[in-house]
């Protein structure tokens, strides 16, 4: 991209016209949560202005204005993954709850004591949690794939933990740590050779590189609308069909039912089933507005340009003397964790942010992952379209001074 187009696109960012401690912001936790463009921001506002109302509910104007603007979005999320059907796309409030959904739906209908789930070493903890949850229910066990030292998963280690009781894999495409982007089309395949179906989370690939589901044949694919610029509460469980179909509802609620009876309740189709309750209409088309803005520019170059910064700010920053970058993969996502001689990574983050750039520390909800690799956390830097390279040049200048002060 041309310093040009960054610029029109920084000046999307109304945000990023703000000024930290008098400096100018430089916003590089992207893979907690990106900045919204003005045009989503004005998407809810707009929604709120003029088309507010209960969906599905209503038979006056406002109300069918307002369904047919959330059933448009689901049609955009389902083009944006390459899903075969609309129905297939169950609005969620975020990853978490996508794939808490899954543990506990897919649990009920499929699990039983004995069984395994296996998941990687470099899961976040909201694809840890729920299938330890689900374990520790029906008396299953939990099993991890390993990896190698630049943080890249072992495939062969993978394959021997596929057995007659592995009932699901779900693994990340990209580690929110280490960057890796993990090879899931491999892993799926892998895993349908034993006709086990796999999820993956999608909360750090999506806003960075163009996902097909159809042709990864995944059978459940999550992601956050929050880190692809779209306003936080809002997020997307894709399920194959014959998955969704055969799994009983998560929760109970209006909406979710074709008929309510004290004796018997009987559930609605899909993918009502799975959307108990008022949902988040406004945020599903602020969604639908973040995808298309990332459309617009495209994510192919979207990852050129985040690439190029990812390149330039690992070589620069290995100028500095005792920097330990954690996770080398080889395919990488924007994504740079680090640690300084014995700099703890609380104070980097403390004296970075006194400089005006934001940063994450810590285990960055990886905690089994910092564990293995014996570390106290990360610094993590990690990237967005509006990024430039005078701000990956003044962060590693900070990062050498707040160096010199230890
Ligand atoms: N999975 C990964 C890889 C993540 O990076 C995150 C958030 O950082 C999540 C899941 C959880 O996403 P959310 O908090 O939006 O549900």
């Amino acid at each position: 991209m041309t310093q040009n187009e960054i610029q029109n696109i920084r000046d999307d960012f109304p945000i990023l016209k703000e000024k930290v401690y008098g400096k100018d912001l430089i916003y590089l936790d992207n893979a907690a949560t990106t900045q919204k463009p003005r045009c989503v921001i004005e998407k809810m506002t707009d929604a709120y202005y003029r088309y507010n109302a209960n969906i599905h509910r209503g038979v006056h104007y406002l109300s069918q204005v307002a369904t047919e603007a959330n059933e448009h979005a689901r049609a955009t999320v389902a083009d944006f993954l390459h899903a075969a059907n609309r129905h297939e796309i169950i609005f969620t409030r975020g990853t978490t709850e996508a794939i808490n959904l899954v543990a506990f739906s897919f649990g009920e209908a499929f699990c039983h004591a004995g069984d395994e789930i296996v998941v990687s070493v470099m899961e976040h903890h909201s694809n840890i949690v729920p299938w330890q949850m689900l374990c520790e229910r029906k008396g299953m066990t939990l099993r991890v794939i390993p990896m190698n030292e630049a943080g890249e998963l072992d495939l062969d280690a993978y394959r021997t933990l596929l057995n007659e009781h592995t009932r699901l894999v779900a693994v990340a495409h990209v580690s929110n740590v280490l960057g890796t982007v993990n090879p899931v089309g491999d892993i799926i395949a892998l895993a349908h050779e034993h006709d086990i179906p796999v999820l993956v989370d999608g909360a750090q690939s999506t806003p960075h590189l163009a996902v097909d589901v159809t042709e990864l044949d995944a059978d459940f694919y999550v992601f956050s609308g929050h880190k692809i610029y779209a306003p936080t509460g809002i997020g997307v469980l894709y399920g194959k069909e014959r998955w969704l179909n055969a799994m009983p509802p998560y929760q109970g609620g209006g909406e979710m039912i074709a008929t309510v009876r004290f004796e018997k309740t009987t559930y609605n189709e899909l993918p009502f089933k799975f959307e108990a309750g008022t949902p988040d209409y406004i945020g599903s088309v602020a969604l639908e507005e973040a995808l298309n803005y990332v459309q617009r520019i495209g994510l192919p170059r979207i990852a050129e340009h985040e690439h190029a910064l990812l390149d330039y700010t690992t070589r620069r920053l290995l100028e500095i003397d005792g920097m330990r970058i954690i996770g080398t993969a080889h395919e990488k996502s924007a994504v740079i964790s680090f640690l300084v001689r014995d700099i703890h990574p609380y104070d980097m983050g403390m004296l970075l942010d006194k400089l005006g750039i934001a940063v994450r520390t810590g285990h960055h909800c990886a905690q089994p992952l910092i564990d293995s690799l014996g570390i106290p956390g990360t610094v993590r830097a990690s990237f967005a379209l509006y990024n430039t390279t005078e701000e990956s040049d003044r962060f590693v200048e900070a990062v050498k001074r707040v160096s010199s002060m230890f």
